[in-house]
C-alpha cells in the first residue's frame, strides 16, 4: 500500500531500463507517467519492439536462463553464486509476467525541468542529459535536501554502463554535487548520501583508467580483476560488461 494512504497520482520513469518501467501498467490509467521526451521516444520504439520480440521468440531467454543454471552449479565463490541465483530468479519472474505485460508509455514528458507542487512540498524533476542511459532524470526535493537519483547513483552495486556515456555521467554527477544534497535514494541499494555519489564517480574514473591502461599496454581486458574497493559490491556480473563497453567506446573513438 502507498505511504500516504492516497492513490498514486504521478509515476516518474527516471530512464527507460525495463527494471524501472515494466511496472507502469500497475499505476495507469489513474496515475500520469512522467519521463523526459527522449526516454519516452526510446520506450515507444526500442523498448516496445523488444518486448514484442521477447514475446514472439522467448527461446533465447529461456536458453540463457538454462545456461545460468549450469553456471550456478559450477560457481565456487559463494557471493557470486548468490548473485547469479538472484539474477536468474528475477529473469524467471520476468518471463512469468511477460505475457501479461502491457507496455505503458509515459503520458507527460519534459525536456529539462518540471515541478509538481503538492500540498506539503514541491518536487522538481530534472534532467542534465544522459549518462547512465541516453537520457536520465532524477527527482529533487529541495526542502528535504533529498533526491531520487535513478541509476545515476547506486549504493554498493556496480554502476551499469551498458548504455552509458561515462564522461557525460561524470559531468551530470558534478552538477548534482552543487545541489547540496544530504540524502540520496539510489536506483539500487540502501538509502545513502553524497558519499555513494562520490563512490560512483570514483568507479567510473577507475574503469576508464583500467581500460585505457590495458589498451595502451596491449593487454586483454579479460585479465582485469575487480578492484578491492568494489569486491563486496553487488551486480558483479556487470563489471565485465562495463569493461567491454568502455573498451568499445575507447577503441571506437580512436578509429
Ligand atoms: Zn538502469
Amino acid at each position: 500500500m502507498y505511504l500516504t494512504g492516497n492513490p498514486v497520482s504521478y509515476v516518474i520513469n527516471t530512464h527507460w531500463h525495463s527494471d524501472h518501467t515494466s511496472g507502469n501498467q500497475l499505476f495507469t490509467p489513474k496515475a500520469q507517467i512522467i519521463s523526459t521526451s527522449i526516454t519516452r521516444e526510446i520506450m515507444a520504439v526500442f523498448g516496445k519492439n523488444r518486448v514484442t520480440q521477447q514475446l514472439s521468440n522467448p527461446e533465447p531467454i529461456y536458453q540463457a536462463i538454462e545456461d545460468f543454471e549450469v553456471k550456478i552449479q559450477q560457481e565456487t565463490n559463494e557471493k557470486l553464486k548468490k548473485e547469479i541465483q538472484w539474477e536468474n530468479a528475477s529473469d524467471r519472474e520476468y518471463m512469468k509476467t511477460l505475457p501479461n505485460l502491457i507496455y505503458s508509455l509515459p503520458t507527460i514528458t519534459f525536456d529539462q525541468q518540471m515541478s509538481i507542487h503538492g500540498s506539503e512540498r514541491t518536487v522538481q524533476l530534472i534532467t542534465y542529459g544522459g549518462g547512465h542511459t541516453q537520457s536520465d532524470a532524477f527527482v529533487y526535493i529541495p526542502e528535504e535536501k533529498t533526491a531520487v537519483m535513478g541509476d545515476l547513483v547506486l549504493s554498493k552495486h556496480h554502476p551499469v554502463m551498458i548504455n552509458a556515456n561515462p564522461q557525460e555521467w561524470l559531468t551530470i554527477l558534478e552538477r548534482v554535487e552543487l545541489l547540496g544534497l544530504e540524502t540520496i535514494i539510489p536506483g539500487h541499494g540502501e538509502i545513502c548520501s553524497m558519499k555513494e555519489l562520490h563512490e560512483v564517480k570514483g568507479y567510473i574514473n577507475d574503469i576508464l583508467t583500467l581500460v585505457t591502461e590495458s589498451v595502451q599496454s596491449k593487454k586483454s581486458i579479460d585479465d582485469i580483476l575487480v578492484p578491492k574497493a568494489y569486491q563486496d559490491w553487488y551486480f558483479t556480473t556487470y563489471f565485465k560488461t562495463n569493461l567491454k563497453n568502455i573498451y568499445d567506446l575507447i577503441t571506437k573513438s580512436a578509429d
